[in-house]
Order: structure tokens, then C-alpha cells, then sequence
């Protein structure tokens, strides 16, 4: 495949951009090789700077998940544009995007709307402390709430990927606040919160994990927080950043059953634009300024061109709810079909899938936590993962990212992708005989 404007383009990006990105992940670190430059997309796929067309399975790392370009959300924002992109003033659009979500979503009453998933995630953690009058927050290893000072403790996704043990800029004082255990590990938790009685505000966790590859909840694990939280006076916070509206329109609240006092969004929220949002019930989120003291504010946020994408995709999935059906029998077809391949290829490996999220490990043992994701063999990630670029096929390039499925996707193109993998494992294969 040639490649070749995508290779000066990353030249010329590292000149005035830092690592030639702007989010670390894409710079391809941890596999080596050029990250691609997208000049387009539609439905299902991907075209680059070449105009080589790519499978994508990462969907914006989610957003995406009616295909690129969807003729109604583009639509929606054109017609918005037309009247001006931002004014920082109320709009109706804002109050009709609060009520779609509150109709959609369990145990929210009152949302506020913010520009990404950390901003949702930051937010959510001081309203908690404000609330409770307490410091401490529990994360679990692994998991990934954005860049937020309090949350780069033993985080998952870029930071995992690129293996930064403790992030330079975050305070021993912030950090000490933070407290981790492993994902899964209800005991460990219950712990934590024992030695640290009456000083724990939250308790923070992805109820599908997707940022150390896609890792599930283990039957208790989140029932079990629940009843910690009740016991202890903390506030349970689901971060659905990735699971809301993917999952099901409810998100993982609806899907796995458990009640969350606070739940941030962001990704599919925003329908492709830069949307979080965080809410809850009425009496934790009347701490929230102007109704209470809990300070939080943003110039774009509630943004109507943000608003106005989100909204037509959320409205989409509320009236559709075959397409989450869709997306799991896709899902589900895609990894039965990878499992028979790499069967076949006797490469150890595992893969995990919820829904619309999957991931693929290479590892002989069980992955249900960030300590064995992280043992898997990702040089064979790597190897894999260059091996199904070169065959069309855009994987997210870290083994610590869940891959997402898009609705556009057809099963020509699942054909198509597990037709690769056959090639790339027997392509692996070859290597290591070698
Ligand atoms: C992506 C993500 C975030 C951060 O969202 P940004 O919009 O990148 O700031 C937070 N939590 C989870 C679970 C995520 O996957």
C-alpha cells in the first residue's frame, strides 16, 4: 500500500504539533510505523491521504457508531451552522437534548452538558467531593476517566499503551487522594474502603471496561460496589464515556442492571462532536453551581452545533432500537468467526466482547484486568496489527483499546476482516518459524 503522503504529512506534523498529534494514541507509538493521515470518511470506512480505503473499527473511538457521514446528523449540523455556531447564551436545543437524554437514561434526572468525557469525569468526581464532604476517590487499574490530574493514577488506555508509570505534572497530593485497586477484584475495593473509613467520596469505575482492550465485568463485581456505596455513604459513578448510547440506549445501567448515582458521557453523546455530559439525581446534582456551590462552567459547552449532532444521533438510536440489535449480532458473527481463525492458527489468544465492543488479546490465559492485558504478547499485537493495515483493515493500534463496531459495517466487510486475520495469523505464523 502506498502510503507515501501520509509518511511526509507526519513529517511536516511533528514540525509545530507535538509527536505530530494531538492525542497520543494516534501517533502509532507502541506499534511502530506512520500513523495514517484520514482526509475522508463514509459509512464504514476510512479513505487516507492516498485515498486508501480502510475498514474502521475504531469509529472515533466510538462516536461513530452510525457510520461516518450519516446524511441525517450532517444535515442537522449545516442547517444549524446557518445560524451561527455558538452564541454562550441558553437555547431550546439544549433543554430538548436534556430531555431526550433523561428519557433515555436510568437514574438521571438533572444533566449538564461539557466538551469531552475528562471535563464530564472531573466534574463528576468534585461534585462527589462536594457532596460528601470527603477527598478520597477509588479507580480501578486500567481503567481510563480522561487526562484529568486525579484520574492519571495506574490508568488504562494511551497511558498504559505508551507505559508511563507516573505522570510528571501530577502533584503527590493529588495523586495520594487517588486510590487503585484491580479491576474485578470486589475484595480488594472492599478493602480500601475499610482503611479508609469515612474519607472515600466515589467510587469511579467503566462497567465494561474498553481502555486496557475490552475486559467484563465479573458477575458481583458492580452489584457489590453498589452495596459498598450504599453501606458507606459513597457516590457510585458509572463512567459510560464509552458505554453510554453504545450499549443500549440506556447504556450499561440498563443493560447490566445497577444503579449509579452519578454517570458521566461523552463520545457517541456528541455524535461526532466534542460532547461530555455528567448527571444524576436532582439532590446530588443541586450541588452544582448556580444552584449550589460545586463550581462548574464552560464557554462552548451546550455548544448548538455539539448539541444539535448529538441530538439527532441519540434521537436516531431512541427511535431504532434494532440497530443495537444490529450491532451485536455483527459483533457476535465477527468474533465467533475470529475465534474458528485463530483456532486454526494455534496462536494463543483471547477476545472479549460486550455489545458492540471487542478486543483481541494475545494470551493463553484469561483477561480480566489490566495485570493480564498487560502480559498478553502485544509484540504479536503488533505484528497483527500491521498486518491487517497493510489488507485494509483500520484496527485501533494499541492492544489496550476496545475495538468499536459502526452500524454501517456489512458482513462483506466482517467477511472481508476476518478473511485478513487469516492472512495476518498465518502471516504471524511464518514469523515465528522463522
Ligand atoms: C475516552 C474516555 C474518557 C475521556 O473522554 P475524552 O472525551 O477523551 O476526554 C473518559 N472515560 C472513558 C471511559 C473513556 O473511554
Amino acid at each position: 500500500m502506498n502510503i507515501s503522503s501520509s509518511i511526509s504529512l507526519f513529517e511536516r506534523a511533528q514540525k509545530t504539533i507535538p509527536g505530530g498529534v494531538n492525542s497520543p494514541v494516534r501517533a502509532f507509538k507502541s506499534v511502530g510505523g506512520t500513523p495514517l493521515f484520514i482526509s475522508k470518511a463514509k459509512g464504514a470506512y476510512l479513505y487516507d491521504a492516498d485515498d486508501n480505503r480502510y475498514i474502521d473499527y475504531i469509529a472515533s473511538w466510538g462516536p461513530m457508531i452510525l457510520g461516518h457521514a450519516y446524511e441525517e446528523v450532517v444535515k442537522a449540523i449545516q442547517r444549524q451552522a446557518l445560524s451561527s455556531t455558538s452564541y454562550g447564551a441558553p437555547t431550546k436545543l439544549e433543554i430538548e437534548m436534556a430531555e431526550l437524554i433523561v428519557s433515555m437514561v436510568p437514574n438521571v434526572e438533572l444533566i449538564r452538558m461539557v466538551s469531552s468525557g475528562t471535563e464530564a469525569c472531573m466534574s463528576a468526581i468534585r461534585l462527589a467531593r462536594g457532596y460528601t464532604g470527603k477527598n478520597k476517590i477509588i479507580k480501578f487499574e486500567g481503567c481510563y476517566h480522561g487526562h484529568a490530574d486525579s484520574f492519571l493514577v495506574k490508568a488504562g488506555s494511551g497511558v498504559a499503551t505508551l507505559n508511563i508509570q507516573t505522570v510528571p505534572g501530577v502533584t503527590a497530593g493529588v495523586a495520594n487522594d487517588t486510590l487503585t485497586c484491580a479491576y474485578n477484584d470486589l475484595a480488594a475495593a472492599e478493602q480500601l474502603v475499610a482503611e479508609n473509613k469515612d474519607q472515600i467520596a466515589a467510587i469511579i469505575v467503566e462497567p465494561v471496561a474498553g481502555n486496557m482492550g475490552c475486559i467484563l465485568p465479573q458477575p458481583g463485581f458492580l452489584e457489590g460496589l453498589r452495596r459498598i456505596c450504599d453501606q458507606e455513604n459513597i457516590v457510585f459513578i458509572f463512567d459510560e464515556v464509552m458505554t453510554g448510547f453504545r450499549l443500549s440506549a440506556g447504556g450499561a445501567q440498563e443493560k447490566l442492571n445497577v444503579k449509579a448515582d452519578l454517570v458521566t458521557y461523552g463520545k457517541v453523546i456528541g455524535g461526532g462532536m466534542p460532547v461530555g455530559a455528567f448527571g444524576g439525581s436532582k439532590e446530588i446534582m443541586q450541588h452544582i453551581a448556580p444552584l449550589g456551590n460545586v463550581y462548574q462552567a464552560g464557554t462552548l459547552s451546550g455548544n448548538p452545533i455539539a448539541m444539535i449532532a448529538g441530538y439527532t444521533t441519540l434521537g436516531i438510536l431512541k427511535g431504532n432500537p434494532h440497530i443495537y440489535k444490529e450491532l451485536e449480532e455483527k459483533t457476535i458473527y465477527l468474533r465467533d468467526n475470529l475465534h474458528r481463525v485463530f483456532i486454526a492458527s494455534k496462536i494463543p489468544f483471547v477476545i472479549n466482547q460486550f455489545g458492540s465492543m471487542i478486543s483481541v488479546h494475545f494470551s493463553d490465559h484469561a483477561v480480566n484486568d489490566f495485570a493480564s492485558a498487560a502480559s498478553a504478547k502485544n509484540e504479536l499485537f503488533k505484528k497483527y496489527f500491521h498486518a491487517m493495515l497493510d489488507r485494509g483493515i483500520y484496527l485501533p493500534p494499541s492492544a489496550f483499546e476496545s475495538w468499536f463496531l459502526n452500524n454501517a459495517l456489512t458482513k462483506e466487510d466482517l467477511d472481508r476482516t476476518i478473511e485478513a486475520t487469516k492472512e495476518s495469523l498465518s502471516e504471524i505464523s511464518g514469523d515465528q518459524v522463522q
